[in-house]
């Protein structure tokens, strides 16, 4: 589906951003498997797809710092020639009510997940431009739709990343480019195995479908929007939640 596709996954060592390496790796893309600090985690993921036949890369690259995020895009033109795909998936929580929250917790957060999707995107859309061909899909959440008490500072990033994927979009739709986000619901990652489980709980009963999210219910979506078989949407949130949200 994806052969001789370039994508970059940002934060794709662990959890959702694992899942939707791997499966581009399974359906035949090259792939750019991007992490922070987790070097043997990302290795594993490059690895793996190896091991299938693939090409993959891990590259390190805090992507809330500008010029880290262009060596990462330039590292990948440089290796395979061109992107085809961009998925902004890193991302970090910092949790507490805003009466509590410092200022550091709240810019770090802006800036690993909102200011990383700015960053990445620029960088990533001249050679897309050239080409009048690309995808870049974001990852968002529901809580950037409905808000969450002691997430002021994540759900703030999230709805950003769904207002910026819709003005891209219509930037970059005469050039053959489609710009998309997926909103997950309460998905078992590293990310989420931190919060209480009465919280797990909680959420677990007022999920329609019954159950927690998979990374890669997540990756399965990404791939969609990535495919052919999306080639008429742009702008859009796709929400990947089991039913929680309906909006
Ligand atoms: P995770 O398991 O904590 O993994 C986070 C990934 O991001 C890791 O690969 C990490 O790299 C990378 N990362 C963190 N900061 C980075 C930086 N500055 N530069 C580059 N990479 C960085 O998180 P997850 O649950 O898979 O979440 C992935 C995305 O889905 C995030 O955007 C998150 O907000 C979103 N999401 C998650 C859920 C959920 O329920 N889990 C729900 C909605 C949305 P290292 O391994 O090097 O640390």
């Amino acid at each position: 589906m994806f052969t001789d596709k370039v994508v970059i996954v940002t934060g794709g060592s662990r959890g959702i951003g694992k899942a939707i390496a791997l499966r581009f790796g399974s359906l035949g893309a090259k792939v750019a498997v991007n992490y922070l600090s987790n070097a043997a985690a990302a290795e594993e993921v490059v690895e793996a797809i190896r091991s299938q036949g693939g090409e993959a890369l891990a590259i390190r690259a805090d992507v809330g710092d500008p010029a880290e995020a262009s060596a990462l895009i330039e590292q990948v033109l440089e290796t395979w020639g061109r992107v085809d795909c961009l998925v902004n998936n890193a991302g970090i929580t910092r949790d507490t009510l805003l009466l509590r929250m410092t200022e550091e917790a709240w810019s770090s957060v802006i800036n690993t997940n909102l200011t990383s999707v700015y960053n990445c995107t620029k960088a990533v859309l001249r050679p897309m431009f050239k080409q009048r061909s690309g995808v870049i899909i974001n990852i968002a959440s529901v809580v950037g739709i409905i808000g969450n008490a002691g997430q002021a500072n994540y759900a703030a990033a999230k709805a950003g990343i769904i207002a910026f994927t819709k003005s891209i979009a219509r930037e970059a739709a005469a050039r053959n480019i489609r710009v998309n986000a997926v909103a997950p619901g309460f998905i078992e990652s590293d990310m989420t195995a931190k919060l209480p489980p009465e919280v797990v709980a909680q959420y677990q009963n007022n999920i329609p479908l019954g159950r927690l999210g998979s990374p890669d219910d997540v990756a399965k979506a990404v791939t969609f929007l990535a495919s052919e078989d999306a080639s008429y949407i742009t702008g859009q949130t796709l929400v990947v939640d089991g039913g929680l949200v309906m909006y």
